[in-house]
């Protein structure tokens, strides 16, 4: 399978042409060949290959043609294994039999001819099997882009002037607007004719005033009058014991297939995909994706080179389409901003998921989070939700499945904002407010205009969660999905908008915030450049770049604070806390460290020799406000009361307290409270940790091996299992010529920024790099396995 041929020197050393993978020397090729990816590759290869030698390409087919009439002309020859038609145009086929002679006889008939089609049959082409490289780097198209943009920008005098001209030049044209209203009107004419009294409402980027040119055209069949339609053509047939329906449609009509009042959205989108396809011209690539939020019937436009999204029930979506087009109507800085951060996010690939799910912002929620933003400006520049339900008149009331959608329908209503910032400075306030947001411990709320205590909504139970993972009716409301980003809908208050983000998605939003805030606040963003170099919005919107591992870097580890897997007991154990939560929540991660570099690594943990506070010391994370205790302290805080944490941690302060010094028991002033020492920040002793083992050297393996028979577990996910591999690395491997030396110091971040616990890792000697391999280990085990240490009742008892 695998060939020699495949491996060819190089001046640096050896390239595989089938991987496409470099490689330094003779002991990694032989690793490599026979490595996951090659083994995978050359398999896949060698099966091509013989698919290529068993099938021939046939074309001159009509789309009518169906697979099976295929097999069973081919049959003839041999023994068919496989037909795959072209599915668009079902104009070509590829035949693929079980045997060389089957092609042999096919290829040599001089004549095939199958239900009165003359099909030419010739042997399949020989591609070269080469792995398709990525496409081409985002990075570079996102690049381009930019570059065509800044000429533009960087002549116009002011930041303002270029967010307007963002504005300009991705807007929707009026007559892109009059094209789109123009295929719902022709998509309206087809549908009644299936759906009588049915209605098409666009919703979304094309009419929430924030459409760019590629937006895709969201689309709501509202089928409630076709229902109620139904339901009487059904009565009044029944009542005429006939087949025909009182407009004239036959019983086989495309309603009759279907009952709209039990039929599942599924159902009735196939039905929806089948009118699409058969009955609207140009529009082609029809497909339901039925596993989304909403089940939607996805198509795409020919000639309008247009992306359209169909869905039902989504009452909502057009509600909170009116919402936004009301705050584009009310603040006119709104438009501006909306598209200058888009596009932003676009470049820093923060947002945009192509499929429609993704772990990325999309732009309904980016839009939210300005929305938030504005409302938090001082004064505000937005309004709060409920400020303009109070704002609307009674004939304005709107109710839908249950929440409160009422606000005005008409800017007017709404006074204007005392606010007179200007676009370039409420843009960088934007990156400001959102570098230092606290996500990890709170709720945005659109509708109240604030962030609300995460702590409020641990108390839903897993029978709640259960409950939203089946779709829990929507008049039904139960909480939010928590996740890294918790931001509700302006409307159905049970729904996280955000709950597709990722931890890692967060992170890349905050860090890319944290970086355009510090730009922002430099001349190169506030003014233009006399030396014709770029400026303002240019390099705000230069492509996301990974950033180099620095050496000089602090070996950091954080451990962020997740809501949704905190386990039970402790989630309520935080609750009691209430905004002091963050405290007892820290003393658990402490613990929790400290069972995994003992208990599961076998390092050597040592307390500081004397149980005293040391006041002086200054933490190192200058702008950070934290707070840091001992792991001792942890284990016996049930005994301090929680208005001593409030106090504590509203103060800011720290406690200093002993560790438990090797043995089980934690050695702690007994009985004394910790003092807590108001606006100084503190600095517990670090812990001085020893490992003498390489414990993170081919654990993977170890634990495979452990596993064998029995199902597999990802890592850090079993406290008993990773101690296993640590033990048995222990026995196999010799110790350590010159063990390693280092200290931990636990802080805690969060108020001014995510809810975390900092580790900061120092060694005390690593010249021979030995720490730094260690390090990048326990980066990536640590967190994952405080995870599971809490989660298991011993690890956080
Ligand atoms: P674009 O299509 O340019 O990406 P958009 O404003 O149309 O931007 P979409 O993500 O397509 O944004 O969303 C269209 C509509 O779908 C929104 O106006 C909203 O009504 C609804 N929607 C999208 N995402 C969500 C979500 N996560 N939760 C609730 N509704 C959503
Ligand atoms: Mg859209």
């Amino acid at each position: 399978m695998s060939s020699d041929s495949d491996i060819q020197m190089t001046s640096r050393g050896f390239f595989c042409s089938l991987c496409n993978t470099n490689l330094p020397n003779k002991p990694s090729v032989d690793q490599h060949v026979k490595g996951r990816k090659h083994q995978t590759l050359s398999t896949v290869r060698a099966t091509r290959k013989t698919q290529e030698e068993h099938s021939v390409f046939v074309s001159g087919i009509k789309p009518e043609i169906s697979q099976s009439d295929v097999t069973e002309y081919f049959q003839q020859f041999g023994a068919v294994t496989d037909v795959i038609m072209d599915k668009d145009k079902g104009v070509y086929a590829i035949v693929q039999f079980g045997e060389t002679e089957s092609l042999q006889a096919v290829l040599s008939c001089v004549e095939h001819k199958m239900k009165g089609l003359k099909l030419r049959v010739k042997p399949r082409e020989k591609k070269a099997f080469k792995l398709i490289p990525k496409k081409k780097n985002d990075r570079q198209n996102l690049q381009q882009a930019l570059d065509r943009l800044t000429p533009e920008l960087c002549q116009l005098p002011s930041v303002d002037a270029q967010i307007k001209y963002i504005v300009e030049r991705f807007q929707l044209g009026e007559n892109e607007k009059k094209a789109r209203s123009l295929l719902v009107q022709l998509l309206q004419e087809v549908f009644v004719e299936f759906f009588p009294d049915s209605q098409i409402l666009p919703f979304g980027s094309s009419v929430n005033t924030f459409g760019i040119h590629s937006c895709d055209l969201d689309l709501f069949l509202d089928l409630e009058n076709t229902k109620v339609f139904q339901s009487q053509a059904r009565s009044s047939m029944e009542q005429a014991g006939e087949g025909v329906s009182d407009d004239g449609r036959s019983e086989d009509s495309i309603l009759s297939d279907i009952d709209l009042s039990t039929a599942s959205p599924a159902e009735v989108l196939d039905l929806v995909a089948t009118i699409l396809t058969r009955c609207v011209p140009s529009v082609h690539k029809v497909h339901v994706v039925s596993t989304a939020r909403l089940p939607v019937a996805k198509f795409h436009h020919r000639e309008l080179n247009l992306q359209g999204d169909m869905t039902l029930n989504n009452r909502l979506g057009v509600r909170n389409t009116r919402f936004l087009q009301l705050c584009s109507g009310v603040e006119e800085r709104l438009r501006p901003l909306v598209y200058t951060v888009r596009y932003w996010a676009k470049q820093k690939q923060l947002a945009g998921n192509p499929s429609g799910a993704g772990p990325l912002l999309n732009n309904y929620a980016l839009t939210l989070l300005i929305i938030f933003y504005l409302q938090n400006c001082d004064p505000p520049v937005l309004p709060t939700v409920d400020q303009l339900r109070d704002m609307a008149c009674e004939e304005e009331e709107c109710e839908i499945e249950g929440w409160n959608c009422t606000f005005p329908s008409q800017p007017i209503a709404v006074q204007p904002s005392t606010n007179t910032q200007d676009l370039c400075s409420l843009l960088s306030g934007f990156f400001s407010f959102y570098a230092q947001f606290d996500f990890a411990s709170s709720v945005i709320s659109i509708r109240e205009g604030r962030a609300l205590p995460i702590i409020n909504f641990l108390s839903q139970t897993k029978e709640d969660e259960m409950m939203q993972e089946e779709q829990a009716t929507k008049t039904h409301p139960h909480g939010p999905k928590l996740g890294p980003l918790n931001l509700l809908d302006p409307f159905e208050l049970s729904h996280n908008v955000a709950g597709n983000l990722n931890e890692r998605a967060l992170r890349s939003f905050q860090k890319e915030c944290q970086e355009a805030e510090k730009y922002c606040r430099s001349l190169q963003y506030q003014r233009k450049s006399t030396k014709a170099k770029s400026w303002g919005l240019v390099r705000l919107f230069t492509p996301h770049v990974e950033v180099q591992h620095n050496k000089t870097e602090q070996l950091n580890i954080s451990i962020p604070f997740k809501s949704t897997s905190l386990p039970e007991g402790l989630r309520d154990e935080l609750r009691v806390a209430g905004d002091a939560f963050r405290l007892p929540w820290f003393h658990k991660v402490c613990s929790a460290v400290e069972v995994v570099l003992r208990a599961v690594l076998r390092c050597h943990v040592d307390a500081p020799p004397e149980a005293v506070f040391s006041e002086d010391a200054a933490v190192g994370a200058e702008d950070t406000e934290t707070t840091s205790a001992s792991v001792s302290a942890l284990l016996n805080d049930s005994t301090e009361s929680v208005e001593s944490q409030k106090e504590a941690c509203a103060a800011v302060v720290g406690a200093k307290r002993p560790l438990s010094s090797g043995s089980d028991s934690p050695v702690s002033p007994q009985g004394k409270k910790p003092r807590w020492t108001k606006r100084r920040k503190p600095e517990l002793p670090p812990w001085t940790c020893v490992q003498k083992h390489m414990v993170w050297a081919g654990r993977r393996k170890v634990r495979r091996e452990l596993l064998k028979g029995a199902d597999s577990k990802p890592e850090g996910s079993c406290v008993e299992l990773e101690s296993q591999v640590t033990a048995s690395i222990m026995d196999k491997e010799p110790e350590l010529r010159e063990p390693v030396e280092f200290k931990v110091q636990p802080l805690m971040a969060g108020g001014t920024e995510s809810t975390k616990v900092l580790l900061k890792l120092e060694p005390s000697d690593d010249k021979a790099g030995v720490f730094h391999d260690f390090f990048h280990f326990l980066e990536v085990f640590l967190p994952k396995m405080v995870e599971t240490v809490l989660q298991s009742e011993g690890g956080c008892a």
